[in-house]
């Protein structure tokens, strides 16, 4: 994958708090494009696996029965400087840090359920888009 692209999921809090749209406009106004884009749910071994870098953290247990509680929104998003871009427009972790305008102050529930993923470098953003996709499904 370009190092042009990022993965982003809408997170099942954000899914069943009815954001979706807004986040795939707010996400489309910001200048992405979509190259793919699955609403599907994760089971329990693919939330461990596409987490497994926080299996040590205490966290991990919780955020795996999330991240499973509900369908989410897959995709691959291009733009220039994608990683960083998206990172901005989705804002910290914590939704109370999260800067005015970013899709996580806006959107977001708590730390935990805070609405979007966000890969955090472009070698991540390739691994996490083949996780989900195959090369068929990506445009
Ligand atoms: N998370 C959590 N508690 C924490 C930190 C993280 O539940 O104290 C969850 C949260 O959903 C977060 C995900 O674990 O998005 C991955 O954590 P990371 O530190 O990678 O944050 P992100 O890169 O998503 O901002
Ligand atoms: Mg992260």
């Amino acid at each position: 994958m370009a190092t042009n692209r990022t993965f982003t999921m809408i997170k099942p809090d954000a899914v069943q708090n009815g954001h979706m749209g807004n986040i795939i406009n707010d996400i489309l106004k910001a200048g992405f494009s979509i190259r793919a884009m699955k609403y599907t749910k994760l089971s329990t071994d693919q939330a461990k696996e596409f987490y497994a870098v926080h299996a040590e953290r205490p966290f991990y247990g919780e955020l795996v029965e999330y991240m499973t509680s509900g369908t989410i929104v897959a995709a691959i998003l291009e733009k220039e400087n994608a990683v960083q871009s998206f990172r901005d427009l989705i804002g910290s972790t914590d939704p109370a840090e999260a800067a005015e305008g970013t899709i996580r102050k806006n959107y977001a529930e708590s730390k935990a359920k805070n609405a979007v993923h966000g890969s955090d470098s472009d070698e991540n953003a390739a691994i996490e888009g083949a996780f989900h996709f195959s090369p068929e499904e990506i445009h």
